[in-house]
């Protein structure tokens, strides 16, 4: 196995080297080729110079001596190339020895193919049109550089092999700090991830990236391991309200009937009637664990009709007049009779919506208090408040009051309660396509609102 910054690192060296070799011998070779074409063009051109030359000096004499142009033969001594003159019936006039050219010191051939086979041209020498004699121009190698020509090959070669070597070395520098910069959010997030799969829910990951899609990677592993460990606490004080909701009617249950079993207590109807209203709370509350069930795993089916949300609220608000009244709770309830609050949803399940907001309204207000029901519409939609001057919502508890069996500090516990009720407001809300919102603040007082589609399917 690589790393990530191991493999990407190599990628990119790889890539770029090979690419900077392919480039340089590009150069290379291209080059080479114009240098050599322009070379052997001065070539072809001396030759034309010196035939030129040979035929002048036949013309001032009109013969050949076995000195004419004899003066040539230090030139082509010092550029490395052999003349032989020969007279029209191909007899040497005068020629110098090829071996004499051969192992000179400045004789260096860059590049050239055929280097060291002595190869030689000749040319007709012509005078009034009439070819008189030849010149026959010879040399170890197709193209001859001078000691200044070599130099210069060398100094190109020699800086495309430099800024060869310096583009590499700068390469490999911003292919490390590359990788590095893509390697790190995600190694962060892979060790995220990994201690987040060992059940360690406080690990985040501090990578940073200006690359939006590892930026959301980063962002989304933390906000994935802020939800595990909520579901995690979730699931902790689940399991912890469960077992003290049952502990506690079974524990009363016992210890009843055990002290009327050992005629501690005498076995009273009131006695009776007092430890059945235990039963039935022990029973409502696998209930409403079943109702949740059934929610949660989606067989609830949704009875689809017209249904008048003033008049199921309505409904509702009278339903809770013993309560209302008990506590000394007043309600101010507004909505326009005119006004158009139908929607098409399931009457019983809508019920249960207001039946759940409003018993936590009455629940969570002081004796004496004051909730305000508010219905109101435009084209589209069908808008309710429920608004209390109760105990309030911690800020820090807002966010999982729909969550199951969440009820907030441990405080508000002593009021009954299964931490259910929001929980199956918000799936009935979720199935009518429906949207709800809370506002609250310690101490002021709740306000739910619920937003319907007036037309959702
Ligand atoms: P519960 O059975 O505990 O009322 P809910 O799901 O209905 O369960 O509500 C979850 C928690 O939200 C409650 O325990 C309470 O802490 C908080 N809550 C809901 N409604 C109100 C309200 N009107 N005022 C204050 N707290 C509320």
């Amino acid at each position: 196995m690589q790393s990530i910054r191991k493999r990407l690192s190599i990628i990119l060296i790889i890539c770029t080297v090979v690419s900077i070799l392919l480039s340089a011998l590009l150069v290379n070779l291209t080059i080479n080729k114009t240098f050599n074409e322009y070379m052997s063009d001065i070539q072809i051109r001396r030759d034309e110079r010196i035939t030129v030359y040979f035929e002048e000096v036949y013309k001032k004499e009109n013969k050949w001596t076995s000195s004419s142009g004899i003066e040539l033969m230090h030139e082509a001594y010092m550029n490395n190339y052999c003349l032989i003159l020969r007279d029209s019936n191909k007899n040497i006039l005068w020629g110098m020895n090829p071996e004499d050219v051969r192992f000179k010191d400045h004789f260096i051939t860059m590049g050239a193919k055929g280097e060291g086979l002595f190869t030689s041209r000749t040319y007709d020498i012509k005078s009034n049109g009439k070819v008189v004699g030849y010149i026959e121009i010879g040399q170890y190698s197709p193209i001859l550089l001078s000691k200044e020509d070599v130099n210069f090959k060398f100094a190109v070669n020699k800086s495309i092999v430099v800024s060869v070597l310096i583009t590499i070395l700068v390469t490999v520098l911003v292919s490390l700090s590359l990788s590095k910069q893509f390697s790190t959010p995600i190694v962060e997030v892979s060790r995220t991830s990994v201690k987040l799969s060992d059940g360690d829910y406080n690990a985040r990951s501090e990578g940073r990236s200006n690359i939006s899609e590892i930026k959301d990677l980063n962002d989304s592993i933390n906000i994935l391991g802020e939800k595990l460990k909520k579901q995690d606490e979730i699931r902790k004080r689940l399991i912890s309200d469960i077992s003290h909701e049952i502990r506690t009617p079974l524990n009363i249950l016992q210890n009843n009937l055990e002290a009327m079993a050992d005629g501690i207590f005498p076995v009273t109807s009131e006695r009776l009637a007092s430890l059945n209203s235990e039963v039935i709370r022990f029973g409502k509350l696998l209930d409403n664990l079943n109702v949740l069930k059934e929610f949660e795993t989606e067989e609830i089916k949704l009875n689809i009709e017209t249904v008048y949300i003033d008049k199921i609220v309505q409904s509702v608000v009278k339903d809770f007049a013993a309560e209302l009244n008990e506590k000394g709770i007043d309600i101010d309830f507004n909505f326009s009779k005119d006004a158009d609050y139908r929607i098409k949803g399931d009457v019983d399940k809508l019920k249960q919506v207001f039946i759940n907001i409003l018993s936590n309204a009455v629940k969570f207000s002081h004796d004496g208090g004051k909730i305000w029901i508010d219905i109101s519409s435009d084209n589209s939609h069908v808008f309710t408040s429920i608004k209390d001057n109760g105990i309030g919502i911690d800020k820090r508890d807002l966010p999982f009051i729909f969550e199951r069996l969440y009820r907030g500090d441990k405080s508000r516990q002593q009021i009954e309660g299964s931490g259910i009720g929001l929980t199956i407001v918000k799936k009935i809300l979720m199935l009518h396509s429906a949207e709800i919102s809370v506002e609250s603040e310690i101490g002021k007082g709740t306000a739910f609102k619920i937003s319907f589609l007036k037309q959702y399917i």
